[in-house]
Formats: C-alpha cells, structure tokens, sequence
C-alpha cells in the first residue's frame, strides 16, 4: 500500500484540518481556508471541497496546499504529526525514502523557478512594451514638428532620416 492510500484510509480531511486549525461547525460546514471566506463555504469530511473558490481535495491535498507542500511532503506531514506508524515504510528503506523525498523537493523548487522566470520576462516584455510606445509618441512628435516645414530643411535635418529608419522597426 502507497503511503497516500494508506494515510487517506486512515484519515479524514476534516480530522486533518482541524487538527491544523480549522473550525468546523455543524453540519460539517467551515470557512474555507484557501479564500477570504466570511461564511462558511466549505462542506468538509472525508474529502473537502469549497462551493465558493472550487478548493476541493483530500486530508494529504488540504495540507500539501495549506502548507505549500508536494503530495509527498503532505502525506509525510500528517503521518509525522500524526504518530502514524506506516505499513509502506515497512516496505522501503530510509535511503530509497530520501531519494523520493528528494525528488520530490527538486521538482517543487523547479517548478517554483520557472514561475519565477516566467513572471520575471513578462515584466521585462511589459517594461519594453511601454519604453517602445514612449518612442512611438516621441516620433509622432517630431513628426508634427516637421509637418508643414519647407521640404529643404526637413531633408538637411539628420534627426529626421534617423526617424525615418527607426519607424519600422519599433513598431515592428
Ligand atoms: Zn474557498
């Protein structure tokens, strides 16, 4: 038996969230932790699940998502803070134990870099973006500037044959 499957069996969403904090009130309603709940909009037993944000999941899903943790961590959480002693550690030993841990942990920091870069070039597409439509307006400017003046003064100014090639490519 997995280690998820087991915990699950052994536990239920709401004995885990209370056991973490969360009130619980008749009827099994409690006000969802994973939005600015006022009223309670979160039906909660053996699974949970949130009529107002759509938060639903298990006892190892409301811990891996409370406390920012893999499936695995959550899972390894509850059993910790349980005293649960597991059948499947039984099953592998402390070092083939690490290695999933481990693996686990790589892929939640790689996960979390990519976020990272991501939101880092949308930033720096949006700072282009706006210093490139800064540009435009200045070219616009000068445009009207040179509108309506004689064509020999236009043609002598360096400025406006720097304009000229420079059009095309900041809208591009
Ligand atoms: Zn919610």
């Amino acid at each position: 038996m997995s280690i998820f499957t087991e915990v699950k069996e052994r536990i239920t969403a709401r004995e885990v969230a209370e056991f973490y904090g969360l009130k619980v009130g008749k009827k099994g309603l409690a006000c969802c932790p994973f939005h600015n709940d006022k009223h309670p909009s979160m039906k909660i037993d053996k699974f949970y699940y949130c009529f107002a944000c759509g938060a639903k999941g298990d006892a190892i899903n409301y811990v891996a998502d409370m406390y920012g943790l893999t499936p695995y961590e959550g899972a390894r959480k509850i059993a910790d803070d349980f005293h649960m002693i597991l059948e499947a550690d039984a099953d592998i030993d402390e070092e083939t134990r690490k290695k999933v841990l481990e693996t686990a942990r790589k892929k939640e920091a790689e996960k979390k870099r990519i976020i990272r870069i991501q939101n880092q070039f949308r930033e720096w597409c949006n700072q282009r973006i706006e210093e490139l439509k800064c540009s435009m307006q200045v070219i616009e400017a000068a445009k009207q500037f040179f509108r309506n003046k004689p064509p020999e003064i236009i043609l002598e100014s360096n400025d406006f044959a720097i304009l000229l090639h420079s059009e095309p490519i900041v809208n591009y």
